[in-house]
């Protein structure tokens, strides 16, 4: 099996509604669910994916690590989630954030994903500053060998797109 580097599309719109193998949330240790994006995935996955989520995360996941569920209800066939640094509490350490990418490819890997959408993790709530975390997110997935083929970089609006289109170059 080669270990390839992934194409990156930056695409603007909801994760919910993007047609790939595999869709990314940015959740929180709890893994009971959330705002942002962590809201919008369960509200559009359905129950089965908080059941998942009790099922195989029964004492949550820590900063910086990835794991899956179902995708319940969603175009996608499995969430990848993973648990951002939340920089605004003070946990500022980048390879938290970095390991987060890299954990979701590795988790990709495992599946047998070959496309994955994935959000701008810890740039919300979090408040990781927004032009670092669209570096953390297009280095980390650039860089790392994988066998997913496709990664779309999520912007939710026009400043995430502006700041991801910059990190790309
Ligand atoms: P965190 O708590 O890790 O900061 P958030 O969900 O608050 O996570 O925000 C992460 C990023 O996801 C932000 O850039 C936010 O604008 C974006 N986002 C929120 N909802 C969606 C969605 N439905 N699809 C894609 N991106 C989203």
């Amino acid at each position: 099996m080669s270990r390839d580097r992934a194409d990156l599309a930056v695409v603007r719109g909801d994760i919910t509604a993007q047609d790939v193998d595999a869709v990314v949330n940015a959740a929180n240790r709890g893994m009971r669910g959330g705002g942002g994006v962590d809201g919008a995935i369960h509200a559009a996955g359905g129950p089965a994916v908080l059941e998942d989520c009790r099922r195989r995360f029964p004492d949550g996941l820590a900063t910086g690590r990835a794991g899956w569920t179902t995708a319940g209800d969603l175009p996608a066939r499995w969430v990848i989630h993973v648990v951002g640094p939340d920089h605004r509490a003070g946990e500022t350490d980048r390879s938290l954030l970095t390991s987060c990418y890299a954990g979701a490819l590795a988790v990709a890997d495992e599946l047998g994903a070959r496309s994955v959408a994935v959000p701008l993790v810890s740039a919300g709530t979090y408040g990781w500053p927004l032009e670092d975390a669209a570096a953390a997110a297009v280095d980390t997935l650039r860089s790392t060998p994988t066998e997913v083929r496709e990664v779309r970089l999520v912007a939710y609006d026009a400043r995430a797109e502006q700041a991801l289109r910059a990190a790309l170059g």
